[in-house]
């Protein structure tokens, strides 16, 4: 079981939340090559090992966060929002 302490809602069991996917992607500019964006979209590392990844607390506070997850172990190494301005607006100082 993984939980995952949402920087809004406090420690959830994994099951309230989606995986959205690698965190780590930097997506070409909008004009960017049909192949940097084939590769942007499709190409995945399978990692073993610490990865960071996005999941929304779908339910409970609906917010996208930045999880940094071991696959191996699941242990969690940290979690902040995935939209830090976001969160400065809504008061939430991680
Ligand atoms: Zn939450």
């Amino acid at each position: 079981m993984i939980r995952i302490p949402c920087p809004f809602c406090g420690e959830r069991d994994h099951s309230e939340f989606s995986y959205g996917g690698d965190g780590s992607i930097q997506y070409p500019p909008l004009d960017a090559s049909v192949e940097a964006w084939h590769d942007a979209v499709f190409l995945r590392e399978n990692i073993c090992g610490v990865q960071v990844e996005t999941w929304q607390h779908a339910q409970g506070c609906r917010m996208w966060l930045r999880v940094t997850r071991d696959t191996m172990t699941h242990e969690i190494h940290g979690v902040e929002p995935a939209h830090p301005g976001l969160a400065k607006a809504l008061g939430v100082s991680k």
